[in-house]
């Protein structure tokens, strides 16, 4: 499956998320750059697919590094900031749907489902 190239998949991404940083919540208006940021970390196998992507901010993005959008999500409401669980579990279920769909990924699924249920407990925790 052709996927659409860099630029295309931040727009797309904007067009579903709304044009806010998922991680801190600012505004990516042109004074704080856009960039688009892996949920599932490239180095754990995480596909570059419109699925696995979320528009976030170049510092959240730079800052996060490779860890796990859980521990990073966490570690931004420590900070104050934001971050938007609900958009981070639909785009973990999306990508997990995308997965269930297309196959193979085999070293991002158990990555994704740790994931998704630490984010699942986090809510019901919270709620
Ligand atoms: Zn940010």
């Amino acid at each position: 499956m052709r996927q659409p190239g860099r630029a295309e998949r931040l727009a797309a991404a904007h067009a579903r998320d709304g044009a806010t940083c998922l991680w801190c919540a600012r505004p990516l208006d042109g004074r704080v750059v856009a960039t688009t940021d892996h949920v599932v970390p490239k180095v754990r196998g995480g596909p570059s697919w419109l699925e696995n992507e979320v528009a976030a901010c170049r510092r959240c993005n730079g800052e996060r590094g490779h860890r796990g959008a859980v521990d990073w999500l966490q570690e931004c409401e420590r900070r104050g900031w934001s971050p938007d669980a609900e958009r981070l579990a639909r785009v973990l279920d999306d990508l997990a749907a995308a997965i269930e769909e297309r196959g193979g990924q085999r070293r991002a699924r158990p990555h994704l489902d740790a994931q998704r249920r630490r984010l699942a407990n986090l809510r019901r925790a919270a709620a």
